[in-house]
Formats: structure tokens, C-alpha cells, sequence
């Protein structure tokens, strides 16, 4: 830990809320840069939107929303519409403003006219969402599920889930919406910091009882009810893979403008934190992605009146505790200097000696509030336990030069328990790499942003793009080409939070994609337009890059 700065380089930095240190030329960053503007509310539900476009019955897990204010009467008109043609249909919606977290300005509402569009705090973008009425209880009562995902690598992509997480209960029994209920936060949200104030909370030494349980509780009662826990956890994973799929194309854009491809910097990791909810039916919806999770494993006690100490909290630590570990053993950089100082120690050559040094973490809160302080410390002394522990017993069990191959020698790691997080991808890649259909359209993007360090495409870079990939022709002049560069960027930077660059961004670039795939291949569903026009942008560039290539030779 260096609290006063970093004078040295780290193998890993562990930075308390996002990617904020450009200074960092190797090592691993916990954190990806543009991970907080990725998964804000907004830019979330519009990945998401997105996919549905292109893949309807995949992306049916996250629920029908809507940006507000730019949406507003669109939401109008579409709700009216399924009214007219559904008059059984009686939706409640969720108001969730951008940016907000603990359910800060969250409310329900019966009707779209109810949307609170006048006031400081509800003046600000939200996204209003379908309300999901009929979740699966609990002991009558409501509750969603925190789990742990690590996002170890975006390029290969690299997703682990943890075996366990958390389901944090409401403290009044659910009733569905009425408009008496509707603002009952206790009885709809599931928040901790919103439910940890209600009389009923309860705080549980017990890991399945009380207002905060491990989810591996509550999948032990539904199997013991004879629900089919297998089927909803390949449910969960293909949600959280699908999800992580969404958001890879912003990632990337952000990424390559950090840490530009071919010059020194960290790579990066990142534990998200992922809110899903379970209908009656067991199926699995995504409310949210956290960004930078909690991962406190204490709680506050009031002692006295106003007299307060943090204890500990059994739940959070059995789940936190295992994330962090596991997190620190899958990105461990001794472990890949092991495995090459190991590939040196084959007989022969069996001079070669272990050399272990002791991992150097830099932790950075970047929060100046005492409970982030606190927190950072909490985080700091346990990676120094874990780091002791890897170290000291690697030292002890190294080879000498005459024994046998290290693959004989017990791993420091089998001290430890057994991983708890659970790689996913690319272990199913082949049943999902036909979604990342967005990221390819997001490769071109970038090929084509030219200076590196940018994230938007200025029109020079837009008209090269159309030019090598031979998408005009004389339906589709060059001054139409301008026209569709000019309209799409002017609306999406008129609503687009970043207005530091000017030029088109990623979100704008996929709108004239699409437009261009259906332009071209009309008739058919939106997915194959898109393939079909991205495989032939590939298969062009291919050619021109081989034909540059000859002419090197020549
Ligand atoms: P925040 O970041 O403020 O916690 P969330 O999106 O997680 O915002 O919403 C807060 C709570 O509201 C959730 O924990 C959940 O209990 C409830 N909630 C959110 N969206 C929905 C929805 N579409 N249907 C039902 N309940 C929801």
C-alpha cells in the first residue's frame, strides 16, 4: 500500500472507484477505463436496446425501458399502443434516475402522464423501465440477487461468475402494484441501504436467514421445493455472458483510447457487480450492473442511541472474502512468473533457482469519505494475508536445483480453498460468439478512429471507411454519405453525455451501420443485414490490406 503515492511501479493496483491513473505503464489496473459511463443506467439500457434490435428472444432478459426526457413521447405513444391492443394489460413503471444508485429517486409509477419531469432531482435523465410485478418471494417477501462477475480480459475476452452471491431482502411482505402501495419502498426495493432503516430488518449471524442471505441458501430451499436449480443457473450465466457481451463494444473504445495498442501500459480486470431479479417462473432478469460493488464485509450496529460500531457481517464475508481471493489467484502475476520460471527448470538445465518476490499492490480508495478510508484498509490487510500466505509457502516448497520437475511440487495454491469463481468464457464461447456481432462493427470503428487516444470519428475518417470498404455507389453518392455522417452525429452528440471531442461516436457509428445494412440488403431480418455487410467490410479490408501488402513486396 502506498498512501502517500506510488513511487514504484506495482504488479497490481487496486483503485477504489474507476480507471483514473494514466501514469501506469505496466501491471494489472483493477479497473477498466469507461467502466462507470458503460454501465450507467442509460448507457446500459441502450446497449441493451441495441441488442434487442439484432437479437430479440436472446436479449429478453433485461426489461423494456425507455430514455428519458429524449423518449418521452415515444413511451407515450408505445404504451398507449399495447393498451389499445392488450386493454388487459395493466404495466407499472419504474422511474430510475441516471447516475443514481441505492434507489436515490426511484419511484413507480401507473401511468406515463405520472412521470415527474419538473423539480431539481427529477429534472435529470432516468430511465423508466416495465415494473416487474410478479417476482418470485420468499417467506412472502420480495428480493433480488448480487453476484460477483469477474471481467479478467477484454481482448480475449475472459469471463469468470462466482459460485455464490447475496440475495438481499425487502422487510414488508410484496404485494403487487396498486396505486396505495406504489410508494411503499420497503415493500419494492430491494436495496440494503434503503431496508437496512426499516424496523424489520434483520441482521443474521446465519447465512439463510435474515434480511441478507447467500443465494446458495435460497437455491438449496427452491431445490428442495423440486425447482431445477441447473437450469437457472445456466440461465444466470448466459445472462451475465449475454450482458458482458453488450458492453464490450464501448469498453473497447474506451480502452484503445487509454491504453493505446503498442505503447506500455497495465492491462486491466474488473468485478462487476450484477443486480438480477427471478420471476415466479424462475427466469432470471437483469435490473442493473454495478460497476464498483461494495465490498464491505461489515455492518453498522447501533449500541447506544447514536452510539455506533461496524461488526462484522458473516453473509458479506463467506461471499466478498472468496471474490477478492479468487480474484487475486486468477490475475497473481508470481503465478505466470512461476509457470515461466518453471519452464526454465526442466532436468538438464537444472540450474535455474525460484526466485519469488513479494507482489507489490498499490490500493487507492480515490474516495475522500471515512467509510471508503475504512473499507480500503479492510480490503488492504487482506491481500497482505493472502499475499503472505502465497509467498511465504511458495519459498518453502520451491525446488532445489537436483529435485524433481516443479509440476511435482505442491502449488502454493493448494493451501487455499478451491476457487469459488467459475470461468464462463470463452469456456461457452461457441455457443455466444455469433452475439458479438456489435463488436465487430466496433472494430471498424476503431481501425478507422486514426489518431490513437480518440473515441470519435471525425468525417475524413467516416468517408475513408465508406471508401475502402466500397459501400457507395451511384445510389449512394459521397455527398450522401455526408448527409448520413452529419444528421446521426449532430443527434446523438445534441444527447450524448461526453461533449469533450467533437466527431461521431460508437453508439452513432453502429445507428449508420445499420442504416447502411438495410439500405443494402432490404428484406431481410436486421441481424443478417448487419452480418451480411459486416463480413463484407472484413472480406474488403482483407483484400486492400493484401493488395498493399504485394505492393510492398513489388
Ligand atoms: P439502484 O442503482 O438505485 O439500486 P436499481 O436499478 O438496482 O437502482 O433499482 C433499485 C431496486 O428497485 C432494485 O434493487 C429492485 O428491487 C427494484 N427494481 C429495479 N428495477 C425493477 C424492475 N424493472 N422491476 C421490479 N423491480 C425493480
Amino acid at each position: 500500500q502506498f498512501p502517500f503515492g506510488r513511487r514504484l511501479p506495482c504488479d497490481i493496483y487496486w483503485h477504489g472507484v474507476s480507471f483514473h491513473d494514466n501514469n501506469i505503464f505496466s501491471g494489472q489496473v483493477n479497473k477498466f477505463p469507461g467502466m462507470m459511463e458503460t454501465v450507467r443506467k442509460i448507457t446500459l439500457s441502450r446497449a441493451m436496446r441495441r441488442m434487442q434490435d439484432l437479437f430479440p428472444l436472446e436479449y429478453s432478459f433485461y426489461p423494456r425501458s425507455w430514455i428519458l426526457p429524449e423518449e418521452l413521447s415515444l413511451f407515450v405513444a408505445e404504451v398507449r399502443m399495447i393498451k389499445d391492443s392488450n386493454p388487459s394489460w395493466k404495466p407499472t413503471f419504474i422511474v430510475k434516475p441516471d447516475g443514481g444508485c441505492q434507489g436515490d429517486g426511484i419511484y413507480l409509477i401507473k401511468d406515463p402522464s405520472d412521470i415527474r419531469l419538473t423539480g431539481s432531482s427529477q429534472s435529470r435523465p432516468a430511465v423508466v423501465q416495465e415494473y416487474i410485478c410478479k417476482p418470485l418471494l420468499m417467506d412472502k417477501l420480495k428480493f433480488d440477487i448480487r453476484l460477483y462477475v469477474l471481467l479478467k480480459s477484454l481482448e480475449p475476452l475472459e469471463i469468470y461468475i462466482a459460485k455464490d452471491g447475496l440475495s438481499r431482502f425487502c422487510t414488508e411482505p410484496y404485494q403487487e402494484p396498486t396505486l396505495k402501495n406504489l410508494h411503499q419502498v420497503f415493500m419494492h426495493l430491494t436495496n440494503y441501504s434503503l431496508n437496512i432503516h426499516s424496523e424489520n430488518f434483520i441482521h443474521s449471524d446465519s447465512v439463510n436467514t435474515g434480511s441478507k442471505r447467500t443465494f446458495s441458501s435460497i437455491l438449496c430451499r427452491l431445490s428442495s421445493r423440486g425447482a431445477d436449480v441447473k437450469k437457472l443457473w445456466s440461465d444466470i450465466i448466459s445472462l451475465v455472458i449475454k450482458t458482458i457481451i453488450a458492453l464490450t463494444p464501448e469498453l473497447k473504445v474506451y480502452y484503445q483510447s487509454d491504453i493505446p495498442a503498442g505503447k506500455p501500459g497495465p492491462t486491466c480486470f474488473q468485478i462487476l457487480g450484477f443486480d438480477i431479479l427471478l420471476l415466479k417462473n424462475l427466469k432470471p432478469v437483469l435490473l442493473e450492473v454495478n460497476a464498483n460493488p461494495s465490498m464491505r464485509i461489515e455492518h453498522e450496529q447501533e449500541l447506544s442511541p447514536g452510539v455506533f460500531e461496524n461488526v462484522p457481517s458473516p453473509v458479506d464475508e463467506e461471499v466478498k472474502v472468496a471474490v477478492i481471493r479468487d480474484t487475486l489467484r486468477l490475475v497473481d502475476p508470481q503465478k505466470k512468473k512461476r509457470k515461466d520460471t518453471q519452464c526454465l527448470l526442466y532436468p538438464g538445465t537444472a540450474d535455474g533457482k525460484f526466485q519469488l518476490k513479494p507482489v507489490k499492490i498499490q490500493v487507492k480508495s480515490g474516495m475522500k469519505d471515512k467509510q471508503h478510508k475504512h473499507h480500503s484498509l479492510k480490503l488492504s490487510l487482506k491481500l497482505k494475508f493472502y499475499l503472505k500466505l502465497g509467498s511465504c509457502q511458495s519459498s518453502e516448497q520451491a525446488p532445489g536445483p537436483s529435485q524433481e520437475l516443479p509440476d511435482a511440487a505442491p502449488s502454493p495454491e493448494a493451501a487455499l480453498p478451491s476457487l469459488c469463481l467459475k470461468q464462463v468464457f470463452p469456456k461457452y464461447a461457441k455457443q455466444f460468439n455469433y452475439l458479438r456481432l456489435v463488436d465487430r462493427v466496433a472494430a471498424l470503428f476503431i481501425r478507422f478512429l486514426g489518431v490513437k487516444g480518440t473515441t470519435k470519428l471525425g468525417p475524413t475518417g467516416f468517408r475513408t471507411f465508406i471508401r475502402n470498404c466500397k459501400l457507395s455507389n451511384s445510389n449512394f453518392s459521397m455527398a450522401a454519405v455526408d448527409i448520413l455522417y452529419i444528421d446521426i452525429t449532430r443527434r446523438w452528440n445534441s444527447m450524448g453525455i461526453d461533449h469533450k471531442e467533437s466527431g461521431m461516436c460508437l453508439q452513432a457509428f453502429v445507428e449508420a451501420f445499420f442504416c447502411l445494412a438495410q439500405k443494402k440488403y432490404k428484406a431481410r431480418p436486421l441481424y443478417e443485414q448487419v452480418a451480411l455487410l459486416v463480413n463484407q467490410c472484413e472480406c474488403r479490408l482483407a483484400d486492400l490490406q493484401g493488395k498493399r501488402l504485394l505492393w510492398g513486396c513489388g
